[in-house]
């Protein structure tokens, strides 16, 4: 019998856990029955409240069950490829906890693939419905930002909820970054992939984890990691002002030598050195950026570390 393995990252999910298994073995029951080995791999990525204590019980009650518990938080990227690693089904997929991606979904998806024969199957959110305003906003620009600067298309809305064939997982977990940025990933990896939409749904329980700051250098991690077109910028931008001087100099020797050489203009001259410094900082923040990425490589540190596990 072939298997499905979801992967379900945790942190601080003790609300919601209880609803999304029960909703989940719902689903599983109705659109599966018996035709489908199943396994759900919860993976608790250093919650502190009663999250570990809830998926334990879950195990106990039901051999499907299997968890992996970090000795910390180390964000939802490393819960997920820790997922991927344990997973042994023929088929993964990666749901939150909180019914923002809907199990009952699942049977389409997997239509999508043995029926319609992709490789993968993603998911993304039509409407923002029910989420803050600008946040929508910004997350549009990003969306813009890095599809103009990437090779790997990024798609607006996309969802981590995606039901892979194991050929597909091989190949992610085949990528050992330790920048993890997974809607790059899955999109780099390539396949045919069948996307489907719905509508946002909203938190079952408990509250998002993702502020505004979080989100920022998660789009600032997605741009690093898939795109050197930052440094592409900074250098004509370089190049630009470079030419500016050089014009604006030939002008001042000219205007001496016609006018004579009145001391004026340092005003004028502090603001530019003001802007030039501007841009300079800019372009080394930039440079930083990439620097501080290759470095957290290069010291090849694990993804993440387990305290207890129930799965091989
Ligand atoms: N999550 C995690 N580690 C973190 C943050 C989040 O494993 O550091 C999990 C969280 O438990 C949930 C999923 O990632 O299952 C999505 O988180 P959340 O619902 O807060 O994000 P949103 O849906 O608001 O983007
Ligand atoms: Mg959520």
């Amino acid at each position: 019998m072939e298997k499905i393995s979801v992967i379900v990252p945790c942190y601080n999910e003790e609300k919601a856990l209880p609803l999304f298994y029960k909703e989940m073995e719902r689903v599983r029951a109705q659109d599966f029955g018996i035709t489908m080995d199943f396994e759900y791999i919860f993976v608790n990525d250093g919650s502190k409240d009663k999250t570990l204590e809830i998926i334990k019980t879950l195990c106990n009650e039901d051999p499907k069950v299997k968890y992996i518990s970090f000795s910390r938080n180390f964000g939802k990227e490393a819960a997920m490829f820790a997922g991927l690693e344990a997973a042994t089904g023929d088929y993964v997929t990666l749901m939150d906890a909180d019914l923002q991606d809907p199990p009952a979904l699942l049977k389409q998806m997997y239509e999508g693939i043995t029926v319609e024969g992709y490789d993968s199957v993603a998911t993304r959110r039509s409407t923002r419905k029910g989420e803050p305003l600008i946040r929508g906003f910004f997350a549009r620009m990003f969306y813009k930002l890095i599809n103009k600067m990437s090779d790997v298309e990024m798609v607006d809305g996309a969802r981590d909820y995606w039901l892979m064939k194991r050929q597909v997982v091989d190949a992610i977990l085949s990528l050992k970054e330790y920048n993890r940025y997974s809607k790059g990933l899955f999109n780099f990896v390539g396949f045919n992939t069948k996307w489907i939409e719905y509508e946002n749904v909203k938190r079952v329980a408990g509250k998002t984890k993702w502020s505004f700051w979080k989100l920022f250098k998660y789009a600032i991690e997605g741009i690093t990691a898939f795109s050197t077109t930052p440094l592409i910028l900074s250098s004509v931008v370089g190049m630009i002002f470079c030419l500016i001087a050089f014009l604006a100099i030939i002008f001042i020797i000219v205007k001496t030598l016609v006018y004579g050489d009145p001391t004026t203009g340092w005003p004028s001259l502090a603001c530019i050195i003001v802007f030039v410094s501007g841009v300079q900082l800019f372009s080394i923040g930039i440079i930083g950026q990439y620097l501080s990425k290759t470095y957290l490589e290069v010291k090849n540190r694990p993804i993440y570390i387990i305290k207890e596990k129930n799965i091989e």
